[in-house]
C-alpha cells in the first residue's frame, strides 16, 4: 500500500488563508474546524542580519488527503487553491525526493481521524460582539480511504461511534 501526503514549501507560504478556506468549503466542515490549519512564529530577530518569521500551513486530524477527489485523479482543494503554489499532493516517496530539494519545507502524513464534524449551530448572544456556536461531532462508524491504496481499490475500516 502506498502512503500519500502533502508536501509544503513554506518558505514561501503568505498565510493567505486560501488552503483552510477551500478546505472548510470542501468539507463543509463548521465554525472552528478545519482540516487545514496556519500557524505563525515571529517576527523575531535571530541577529543583525536574520529575522525568523515563518507560516506554517499544518494539516488537522479532519484532513482526509481530500480523498473523494483524489480517487477520482484529482489533487486535493487545498494544492488546487494555494495561491503561492507551494503545496503538493502525492506519494510519500516521491515527495521525500522534492523535500532533498531545498530547506523550509515539510512533509505531512495525516491520520485522519473519521467523524462528523457537522452537527447544530446554536448562537449565542453573550451580550457582547462575540457568538458562539454549538458543535456536536459524531463518529461516523465507517471511513473510505481508497484514494490511499496503491492499486486504486476502495477499503473501509471500522471506528468507535
Ligand atoms: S488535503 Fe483536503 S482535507 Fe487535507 S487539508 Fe487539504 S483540503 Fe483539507
Ligand atoms: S494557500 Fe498556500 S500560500 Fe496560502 S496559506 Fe495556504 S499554503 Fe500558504
Amino acid at each position: 500500500m502506498t502512503t500519500y501526503g502533502l508536501l509544503i514549501d513554506y518558505e514561501y507560504c503568505t498565510n493567505c488563508g486560501s488552503c483552510q478556506v477551500s478546505c472548510k468549503e470542501e468539507h463543509n466542515y463548521p465554525v472552528g474546524k478545519t482540516g487545514i490549519a496556519v500557524h505563525a512564529d515571529g517576527p523575531w530577530k535571530i541577529d543583525d542580519d536574520n529575522w525568523n518569521f515563518n507560516y506554517w500551513p499544518l494539516p488537522t486530524d479532519l484532513c482526509d488527503l481530500c480523498a473523494d477527489r483524489t480517487a477520482k485523479g484529482r489533487e486535493p482543494i487545498c494544492v488546487h487553491h494555494c495561491l503561492a503554489n507551494v503545496m503538493y499532493y502525492g506519494p510519500v516517496e516521491e515527495l521525500a525526493k522534492k523535500l532533498e530539494e531545498k530547506p523550509k519545507q515539510m512533509l505531512v502524513v495525516p491520520q485522519y481521524m473519521p467523524k462528523v464534524a457537522k452537527g447544530e449551530f446554536v448562537h449565542v448572544d453573550k451580550g457582547n460582539a462575540h457568538v458562539a456556536a454549538k458543535i456536536e461531532v459524531e463518529g461516523t462508524g465507517q471511513a473510505s480511504f481508497g484514494a490511499h491504496r496503491h492499486d486504486g481499490k476502495v477499503g473501509t475500516f471500522e471506528t468507535e461511534a
